[in-house]
């Protein structure tokens, strides 16, 4: 067996009005909150008027930071930790898809250390952070129960994770959040956790915990894979899938991703393919590496399939058509990929640049 560390301390609260019916909690962590989110959805969602009834309540100052992009850049987290510093913020809550839950993590390390730059998020894991709470409104990254911060680094074309691991002190999961995702991004962040739940299970650092995680997850994830097929969402299903998103979470913070996100990267930011999308076009071909392999069968029994094929078929019909590049392209992607030494070392099979190269071909030409 893998000797393994297991280390997962945010406190969870999951069900309906989790947040009003748990508010004490924000007791815990500060007197001023600063509240990430994106441009409109926790606008429309309810959450963000949830967190602030819960925080008026509770006579808590805050402020509302709501420039938060897709795919965040560093400027962005910069940005937001000046305005903290400057009022004096002494917890965050990020509210959202991964976008702000990352950015309200990054910047709660800066807002801690306000003598640091944002270039030193990326030197030895050695900040400390104010208190973290984060509640997800997509079912995809599980950043609320994972240390990791990923953001754009537009002078490398690419994205990043910080080095600062930061667990959120606590994180709210409530359903009903999710209504309002469109199809399409419900789509996308679901397979998103798939992938998180196959990579960490497929991965070099896999443990008995990790394992016993992502088994959990792919049996909860293939009971909502009808309603994904069929683009039809009840709330058990919404869920189900925030549930394995979760897990996943929980399981990537012990063994962490692989090749499909450390090969992602590259194509969101050429194209802007949405992170879950591009990581699942790249799975079926990743699998395929494995060969004959038990995980892999055990992996497709667990989540219903029969096949290699049958799981390619069940992400093609809820992901859809995906932008196709160029040999150049994808030949460029395999001669950066194959340097990332650190990531490739999370394969747990010898690799080489041709692997790279045929899973990129095999899944974008
Ligand atoms: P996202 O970029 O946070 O949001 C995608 C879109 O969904 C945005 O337009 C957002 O609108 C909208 N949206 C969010 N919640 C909604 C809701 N309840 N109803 C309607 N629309 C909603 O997407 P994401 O896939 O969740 O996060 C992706 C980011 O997370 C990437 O940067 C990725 O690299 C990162 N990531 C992090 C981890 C980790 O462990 N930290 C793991 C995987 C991925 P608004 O902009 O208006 O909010
Ligand atoms: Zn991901």
């Amino acid at each position: 067996m893998n000797a393994f560390n297991y280390f997962m301390p945010t406190k969870l609260f999951f069900g309906v009005n989790c947040i009003s019916e748990n508010k004490n909690v924000f007791n815990d962590y500060g007197s001023k909150a600063m509240i990430f989110t994106g441009k409109s959805s926790a606008k429309m969602n309810g959450s963000l008027n949830d967190i602030i009834s819960v925080l008026e309540d509770l006579s808590k100052e805050y402020i509302i930071f709501d420039e938060v992009e897709e795919n965040p850049s560093l400027e962005t987290v910069a940005k937001s930790a000046e305005i903290g510093i400057k009022e004096g913020v002494d917890f965050v809550i990020g509210i959202g898809g991964g976008s702000p839950m990352d950015t309200a993590k990054a910047a709660s390390c800066l807002i801690a250390n306000p003598d640091k730059k944002s270039s030193d998020l990326f030197v030895a894991d050695i900040l400390s952070h104010i208190p973290l709470i984060e509640i997800p409104t997509t079912a995809g990254t599980g950043s609320e129960t994972t240390p990791y911060s990923v953001v754009t680094l537009h002078g490398q074309k690419t994205k990043s994770s910080i080095a600062q691991k930061v667990f959120a002190e606590a994180a709210f999961l409530d359903a009903k959040y999710m209504n309002t995702l469109s199809v399409k991004v419900t789509a996308n962040t679901a397979v998103d956790a798939l992938t998180h739940l196959i990579e960490g299970y497929m991965n070099k650092k896999a443990n008995f915990m990790s394992d016993l995680l992502a088994e959990s997850g792919f049996k909860t994830f293939s009971e909502c894979i009808s309603d994904l097929r069929a683009k039809e969402y009840t709330l058990e299903t919404r869920e189900k899938l925030l549930m394995a998103s979760t897990i996943a979470g929980m399981e990537i913070a012990q063994s962490g991703t692989s090749l499909p996100h450390a090969m992602g990267y590259l194509p969101t930011y050429a194209k802007d393919i949405p992170h879950g999308q591009i990581n699942g076009v790249l799975t079926k071909a990743y699998l395929e590496l494995f060969g004959e392999n038990e995980k892999v069968n055990r992996l497709l029994y667990l989540l219903g399939f029969k096949s290699l094929e049958e799981l390619g078929d069940f992400l093609y019909d809820v992901l859809g058509e995906t932008e196709k590049f160029t040999l150049e392209e994808i030949n460029r992607y395999s001669d950066i990929v194959i340097k990332n030494k650190a990531k490739l070392s999370s394969h747990p099979l010898p690799l080489t640049r041709e692997d790279i190269f045929q899973v990129y071909k095999k899944s974008l030409l």
